[in-house]
């Protein structure tokens, strides 16, 4: 097996490892490519900072390790796309692509052909998805060289968008337009099943959206094993979780290879208190590894997105860098074993004797931080090298009083009825008032609204009465603007500014987001 050397410059920066990072760590490379930051919809959170801020935090992070870190993607070859895309999806895809590039050449403005609401294509985004997709095709053909030739990675991880879980076969749609990770399946068995055994594959995914595409692919597949978890109720709403007719109970063989567990998400009140998903993971996860160990792959593709991370704005859940860390971990750990049970070696002369590898490719992930933070700490996972990111205590589930913030809601509703019933009443006053007092009240309630007294205001009563409504207008809540993929990201964001709002001990009835 071929080692890196970590070079000491890293000591004399001050940036000390620990002991255990000082031992030598698997060869490794990631794969991206330029291109992949020039597809770009306005307003997207599928936006092309997120595989640069991604880039910058590895760069960072593994800079000074030896060997060709950081690789350019070749273009990815349509006789590897139609492994596991129809023809005819490509060809439409293509299509589209040839369109959209026409039109920016020739009059240098951008043209959006669309598949659905939020996934279009525009002048770059055919070659972003051609690099992505080489990216996966070419890490693995790193993957499966020779140990002792100097390219050869025992890891890999494809930095690069579009990404690609939600498109079937036959369909582009959530984002997404070639399945990365269910065209690496099908390319390492077609290129490497004879030479390196490469024969069952499995996609693991820890995304917080089920990956409809890449599951509705290997359904028919035996060769394909495929395992999510994702937040219930969020798009795209497939991926039924059917535990606990699973292991031995399942109700049919593809149940055990096409395996889904549900997150609950929820915004931390009211909904879900508990931040459950985060509990819920450390106890599912395991679950679908297990199944996969039963499964026995040779190879492994993890889908990565960190869309499930507690800061991304169109997931609901609870879970932290260090969780995918964990989750990367947990399946190492369990193709250790399994090489172990087999007589697995690294060097093996004979090439399906050799232990099994597995890449990482980004699917979702859409707060820039999180996501950056968060691939560092899958791809150390993948490096075997110890998790260095802990959740600060502040960020814990927090403890709701929830008897209290019922009671608290209940008196805030009957103190409404009792204002309506007020209001009702001064509307039948309004009638037996003078100008004069209609004047005043007026006044009064000009004032209240916007906290002083507004003294010469001139004009009619009329008038008056449209500066208050115009007033009560501007106070108003502002409407949400609501995209498909997205429908969530509203009640994330007030998620955020509760969090930031609130201390754990108490919250006010104003806080509480939930109906
Ligand atoms: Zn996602």
């Amino acid at each position: 097996m071929s080692e890196i050397v970590i070079k000491e410059q890293k000591a004399a920066e001050g940036k000390e490892r620990s002991s255990s990072e000082e031992s030598a760590v698997p060869n490794f490379s990631v794969f991206w490519h330029p291109a992949c930051d020039k597809h770009e919809v306005p307003h997207h959170p599928e936006q092309p900072d997120r595989v640069n801020y991604m880039m910058d935090a590895l760069k960072l992070e593994f800079h000074d390790f030896e060997g060709d870190i950081f690789r350019e993607a070749p273009r990815g070859k349509d006789e590897h796309i139609v492994l596991f895309h129809t023809q005819a999806h490509l060809d439409d895809f293509n299509k589209k692509c040839t369109r959209a590039s026409a039109y920016y050449k020739k009059t240098k403005k951008v043209n959006y052909q669309p598949y659905d609401s939020d996934t279009a294509v525009m002048w770059a985004t055919g070659e972003a998805a051609y690099r992505a997709c080489g990216a996966m095709t070419a890490s693995i053909d790193a993957l499966f060289l020779d140990p002792t030739d100097p390219g050869a990675i025992d890891t890999a991880y494809c930095c690069t968008r579009p990404p690609g879980h939600h498109a079937e076969r036959g369909k582009a749609q959530g984002f997404c337009f070639l399945n990365n990770a269910a065209i690496g399946a099908k390319y390492a068995q077609a290129t490497y099943g004879e030479s390196h055994g490469i024969r069952r594959v499995a996609v693991l995914d820890f995304d917080v959206h089920h990956g409809n595409g890449t599951e509705e692919g290997f359904m028919h597949d035996e060769s394909c094993f495929y395992g999510s978890t994702h937040e219930k109720d969020n798009y795209p709403g497939t991926g039924k979780d059917k535990s606990p007719f699973v292991g031995e109970m399942a109700k049919s063989e593809v149940d055990r290879r096409i395996v889904n567990r549900y997150l609950n998400g929820g915004d931390g009140c009211l909904k879900n208190p508990n931040k459950s998903s985060r509990a819920e993971f450390r106890q599912k996860w395991p679950e679908i590894v297990s199944e996969m160990q039963r499964f026995r792959p040779d190879f492994v593709i993890f889908s990565s997105g960190f869309d499930a991370h507690s800061s991304d704005p169109l997931g609901n859940c609870w879970l932290e860098d260090e969780d995918f860390h964990w989750a990367t971990t947990v399946v190492l750990e369990a193709l250790t074993e399994m090489d172990k049970e087999e007589g697995r070696t690294v060097d093996a002369t004979d090439r399906a004797k050799r232990c099994r590898k597995a890449v990482g490719v980004l699917e979702g992930g859409y707060d820039l931080e999180a996501i950056s933070s968060s691939a560092v700490q899958h791809v150390r996972a993948l490096l075997k090298l110890p998790c260095t990111s802990e959740t600060p205590a502040e960020a814990a589930p927090l403890q709701i009083d929830i008897a209290g913030l019922t009671r608290r809601k209940e008196e805030k509703e009957k103190e409404k009825e009792k204002e309506e019933e007020e209001e009702e009443e001064e509307e039948t006053d309004d009638e037996n008032l003078t100008s004069f007092e209609k004047s005043e009240r007026l006044e009064r309630e000009l004032a209240e609204r916007t906290g002083s007294l507004i003294e010469n205001v001139e004009g009619t009563d009329d008038a008056l009465a449209a500066v208050i409504e115009s007033l009560s207008l501007s106070m108003s809540p502002t409407p949400t603007q609501v995209v498909p993929h997205r429908a969530e990201s509203t009640e994330k964001n007030e998620k955020e500014d509760l969090l930031a709002a609130t201390s754990t001990a108490e919250l006010s009835d104003e806080n509480v987001l939930c109906p």
